[in-house]
């Protein structure tokens, strides 16, 4: 959220009042709509820019109402052009054409081809509409203190149609913060456990925005840098404690925490490795 939420503001900085004036669809196919057109949007006034979970959500002036929603995935990459630019650089999904000599460049890293975008009417939602109740909101709070939820705390924090916009890397910090196991699950927190974790997550999520904030232009390095307290760091001491970070491969991914502070000093069984060794 906070990477997403910190760009949706320096676009609407940058561009808000701006007419558009075209697009170029540029490399693979990344456009997801086929109606509306996005030649509807010409000679529309970019009104306001906000976000949904990972989702920048461009709404422009007119009738009937015309949003854009583009979503960057892992290594997708957003360029501010003045002027627009005529390169085709590798990776380039569209160049959006703005009044003021100005444009948008959207480009991935790597061959996954995830980032994309949305033209939507009157009543779409897109990729929006399956979208839970933001991590901020009343909603999810109330959610997080009464659901018995059996799934792992983790696990329900990356799960985008249960609460959106935390992910892996602010779900290790909120855990390490809030001294719960990553293998918890929802239904065994006590109350008290459950407002540290709401606290823990609303924390790190609005220190990562703050951080985000110091950024200036577009989001266009090669590696982000998001600075997480213990996401990525196996290995290093712990920030409260000072032992040692451990990891633990989970669903296809890696949890980072530390035994100490979340698990009583128990170290968590890697199941793929435990696979394997069998
Ligand atoms: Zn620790």
């Amino acid at each position: 959220m906070p990477q997403m939420q910190a760009l949706a503001e320096r676009v609407e900085a940058w561009l808000g009042g701006a007419t558009f004036e075209g697009f170029e669809p540029l490399g693979f196919s990344g456009l997801k709509t086929a109606v509306p057109s996005p030649d509807e949007l010409v000679g529309r006034t970019l009104t306001r820019v906000g976000r949904r979970a990972k989702y920048v959500v461009l709404e422009f002036s007119g009738e009937p109402e015309r949003r854009i929603v583009f979503h960057l995935s892992q290594a997708g990459r957003v360029d501010f052009e003045e002027p627009p630019k005529r390169t085709k650089p590798k990776g380039s999904v569209v160049r959006w054409k703005f009044s003021g000599d100005k444009a948008v460049l959207v480009r991935e890293f790597g061959t996954e081809r995830k980032a994309g975008w949305w033209v939507l009417g009157p009543g779409d939602d897109g990729p929006l509409a399956t979208l839970g109740p933001e991590v901020t909101s009343d909603e999810f709070a109330e959610w997080l203190r009464t659901s018995d939820d059996g799934r792992r705390v983790h696990t329900i924090l990356r799960d985008q149609h249960t609460v959106a916009g935390v992910g892996r890397g602010f779900a290790d910090d909120a855990l390490h913060r809030a001294r719960l196991s990553p293998y918890a699950s929802l239904k065994s927190l006590s109350p008290e456990e459950r407002e540290r974790l709401l606290a823990a997550i609303l924390e790190v999520l609005a220190d990562g925005l703050e951080r985000e904030r110091s950024r200036t232009g577009g989001l266009s390095a090669n590696k982000l840098g998001e600075h997480f307290t213990v996401h990525g760091k196996a290995g290093l001491p712990c920030p409260v404690c000072g032992d040692d970070l451990k990891r633990v491969s989970y669903e296809s991914h890696e949890i980072v925490y530390c035994p100490r502070c979340q698990t009583g000093g128990k170290v968590l069984a890697d199941r793929r490795l435990s696979r394997l060794v069998k």
